[in-house]
């Protein structure tokens, strides 16, 4: 056991710990639990993790580490029929790409089928649990509302010996789902809706995907999920907000059963997330209905997706340790999660060039067949990060964004006439378009080079007033590129009024993909997931399908960052 002293660390944009280190802190200080901390995130493998786990993810395993204790992973798979396998392995994917570790400690609430059930009939055999036989329908009708009292069911003064009898009787299988459940005998007249008489257990006859066809009822969350706390020591049960009526029961299950401990259940305000949908089943309707490519789509708000778009394990940590910890429901806004990719990546991301819709630029005065290779910055925030050679010759691409053929007022890029600078090489001056004959289209420009020019200052001091990205066509590598935008086009989805679904408020712009894109040719053999700042554009990730033979670029974040506008905006 780890008793050694806690380090209380606040994270680094607040000034004082948030309320649950705070109660961690004191319970550790007045010796509770021995000054043990122990804690656990307890997924249901029902589907792909999202960015509201990562916030949950970070504060157990953060608390945890913090003070010297332990995480385990628990994986709550009390309900077989939307339970999967496939779930199982993806979180476990996610929360150690997340930077997080369980150690030997992965358990199911599953391994526990067996000690939940002699706990189940402890209770009958106190008189604190019965076998109802009310159907679904009477039962919720026998429970009351927030403003009446529930009634008894009638099955609640059957004697000890039957409800036993029932009760393994319902565990052989011999009565049909729904026709019984087991229930704890509490109080239903309780102003908690939660402690009147909650089912306990019900028969289910789905196989289960780790214990097979070995159980034909299963335990409720709320008596599972305490009991598991228990049974692994746990000291600090952190959940979500909806779970704080379901406190008392929580306790009422500890305290009436002989149990090894007994964890603080602490509650606080869930990560809501403006312009996406959290809801697992929301998110599971957008995949198998194909609204998007996978649980890995970029777009989602998966981890997966996440980390598919470019997201980095650090960028989420930032994100979940800069909103914090609190009991106060809020709305985050999205762009705070896009500042902090592009703060991680503007550190770390290596810079490219690389053209998203190219335009032809014919160096008429440049010795066709020279190549020379000139000195690039990998990445200007990290000298470590050193330079490359990149191919410059007589035909190049340039962003077709960047010529205008007639430029409005305060466009200082490429123009019939003028002269801009080619990033890392030469002045250029454009002298003549070429056009479609048909469509009018400009398909290619004609340049000269000022040779005196190279590496991309003018030794006459002569100024220009824009700065190009460019490729050496004869060396470029083609790729497709994905350029993603917000899932949905409002800022609330998950929220649809009567009679509507949230499907039908779909970004239809949320995927553009641009195909003949031309890259510089350092990027060709770069493993998936490779992050990039293609100069002037954004971030990119290589896609998790990029082949040498065909590349495949994910668009993280565009250069333009709102948040930090948002910030100075309020600053001045
Ligand atoms: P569902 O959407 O299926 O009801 P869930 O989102 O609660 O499920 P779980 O797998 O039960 O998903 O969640 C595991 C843990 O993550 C729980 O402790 C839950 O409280 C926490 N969690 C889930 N969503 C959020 C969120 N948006 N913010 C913070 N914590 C969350
Ligand atoms: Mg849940």
């Amino acid at each position: 056991m780890d008793t050694k002293t806690p380090a209380v660390s606040s994270p680094e944009h607040t000034s004082s710990p948030d309320f649950v280190r705070t109660i961690v802190a004191q319970d550790v200080q007045a010796g509770k639990n021995q000054g043990r901390v122990h804690t656990r995130f307890p997924p249901e493998p029902n589907g792909y993790l999202h960015i509201g786990h990562a916030k949950s993810i970070s504060l157990n395993f953060g608390v945890a580490q913090e003070f010297g204790g332990l995480c385990n992973l628990r994986f709550d798979d009390t309900n077989p029929t939307k339970e999967d396998v496939e779930y199982v392995e993806a979180i476990q994917e996610d929360i150690r790409w997340l930077g997080f570790d369980w150690q030997d400690r992965l358990f199911y609430a599953s391994d526990y089928f067996g000690r939940l059930y002699e706990f189940a009939e402890e209770l009958i055999l106190q008189g604190k649990a019965y076998v109802c036989d009310l159907s679904p329908e009477d039962m919720r009708a026998y429970r009351g509302t927030l403003t009446e009292p529930g009634r008894n069911s009638p099955n609640r003064e059957r004697p000890v010996e039957e409800n036993l009898d029932l009760f393994r009787r319902m565990k052989a299988g011999e009565f049909a789902e729904g026709s019984r459940t087991l229930r704890a005998r509490i109080d239903m007249q309780s102003p908690n809706i939660s402690l009147r008489d909650p089912v306990i257990y019900r028969i289910l006859k789905t196989p289960h995907h780790r214990t097979g066809t070995a159980w034909c009822i299963y335990p409720m969350y709320d008596f599972a999920h305490c009991l598991s706390d228990a049974l692994e020591g746990i000291t600090h049960s952190i959940c979500t907000l909806e779970f704080e009526n379901n406190h008392a029961l929580y306790d009422w299950f500890l305290d009436n059963l002989k149990v090894p401990g007994h964890p603080l259940q602490i509650e606080f305000a869930r990560m809501n997330l403006n312009y996406v949908v959290m809801s697992k089943r929301k998110l599971r309707q957008l995949v198998e209905e194909g609204y998007v490519a996978g649980w890995d789509d970029p777009r989602m708000p998966t981890l997966a997706g996440l980390r598919r778009r470019g997201y980095t394990p650090a960028s989420i940590r930032e994100f979940c340790e800069r909103i914090g910890v609190a009991k106060a429901i809020s709305i985050v806004d999205i762009s705070l999660l896009e500042f902090c990719v592009r703060d991680d990546l503007n550190k770390h991301a290596l810079r490219v060039m690389g053209i998203l819709r190219p335009l032809k630029v014919v160096i008429d005065n440049y010795p066709e067949g020279t190549v020379e290779e000139m000195d690039a910055i990998n990445n200007p925030e990290d000298p470590s990060a050193g330079t490359r050679r990149v191919p410059f010759s007589r035909v190049i691409y340039i962003e077709r964004d960047d010529f205008r053929e007639d430029p409005p007022p305060k466009y200082f890029r490429l123009a019939p006439g003028r002269e801009v600078r080619l990033r890392y090489a030469y002045f250029i001056k454009c002298v003549g378009v070429v056009k479609d004959p048909v469509t009018g289209e400009v398909v290619e420009l004609h340049c000269t080079y000022d040779p005196s020019t190279r590496g991309g200052d003018a030794p006459d001091g002569r100024k220009v007033k824009a700065t190009l990205h460019w490729v050496s066509a004869a060396h470029a590598v083609d790729a497709q590129v994905n350029l993603y935008d917000r899932l949905f086009g409002v800022q609330d989805p998950g929220n649809e009024p009567e009679g509507h679904s949230f499907i039908e408020y779909l970004n239809p712009n949320s995927l553009e993909i641009l195909s003949g894109c031309k890259l510089e040719p350092s990027v060709l053999n770069a493993p998936a997931l490779t992050h990039y700042q293609f100069e002037r554009q954004g971030y990119f990730c290589v896609d998790a399908e990029s082949r040498p033979d065909k590349l495949i670029f994910n668009r993280t974040a565009a250069l333009r960052d709102t948040w930090a506008r948002i910030e100075e905006g309020s600053k001045a």
